[in-house]
């Protein structure tokens, strides 16, 4: 087990998920979760009790780590097959990222704020989470490391940016907070084999909102 881990955090961890399991029925999410060590994505040690619970919280730069029931909804949509290819949109903390790892994917994450990404790339490798970290645009996406399997933005869009459209394979999926009014819906958006596009819904939440400018350091 991770250093810094020991029988409270993994008590609260274990209650976190227990709670989440109510709702969300993905084992291998829950199982994911189960071995993230949430209190190390949040930088205040003192809020170790806040990190198990339900609840987003400030990661600096007016950002959050997101709420533990919106990563299980998202993680789960999402559907990740081991060894698959997945690209994310807002890194922030790193735990999302985290959790698509244990879940076997192979991450690609963006954040477009450089103090983030330099902070969550130092975590996410002292914590032995192997995932690519880039300091750009999520908006652009990543073509370098094109074409993926999932796609998956944690922050609120505008609408469905056609670069992520463009770097996912047929077969695979986008899942995508997009604004409605106060808050956004989660959309899936599926591009089928033939390439057409199949969306739905899966009810609203809370997301900072995606922003196209970078935020340099
Ligand atoms: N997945 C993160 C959620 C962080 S909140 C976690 O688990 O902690 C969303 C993040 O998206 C913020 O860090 C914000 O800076 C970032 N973001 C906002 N607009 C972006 C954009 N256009 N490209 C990449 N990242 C963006």
């Amino acid at each position: 087990m991770k250093a810094n881990d020991g029988h409270l955090q993994q008590g609260l961890r274990r209650k976190l998920v227990e709670a989440l399991g109510r709702e969300v029925k993905d084992t291998a999410v829950l199982g994911a979760i189960g071995r993230v060590p949430r209190h190390l994505f949040i930088d205040d040690t003192a809020f170790l009790r806040q990190a198990y619970e339900d609840i987003a919280f400030p990661i600096g730069m007016g950002q959050t780590i997101s709420q533990p029931r919106t990563v299980a909804i998202q993680s789960s949509l999402l559907q990740v097959v081991k060894g698959e290819k997945v690209l994310e949109i807002g890194t922030g903390s790193g735990y999302q990222t985290a959790v698509l790892c244990e879940l076997g994917a192979r991450v690609v994450t963006i954040e477009r704020m450089k103090p983030l990404h330099v902070r969550t790339k130092a975590r996410l490798a002292e914590l032995g989470y192997k995932a690519t970290l880039l300091y750009g645009d999520g908006f652009a996406g990543a073509p370098a490391y094109a074409p993926f399997d999932k796609v998956l933005v944690t922050c609120g869009a505008p609408d469905v940016p056609p670069a992520l459209l463009d770097q996912l394979k047929p077969g695979g999926r986008l899942v995508i907070p997009v604004s409605a009014g106060q808050d956004q819906v989660m959309w899936t958006v599926d591009k089928q084999p033939d390439g057409s596009l199949l969306r739905r819904e899966h009810g609203r939440f809370r997301f900072v909102p995606m922003l196209t400018q970078k935020v340099a350091g």
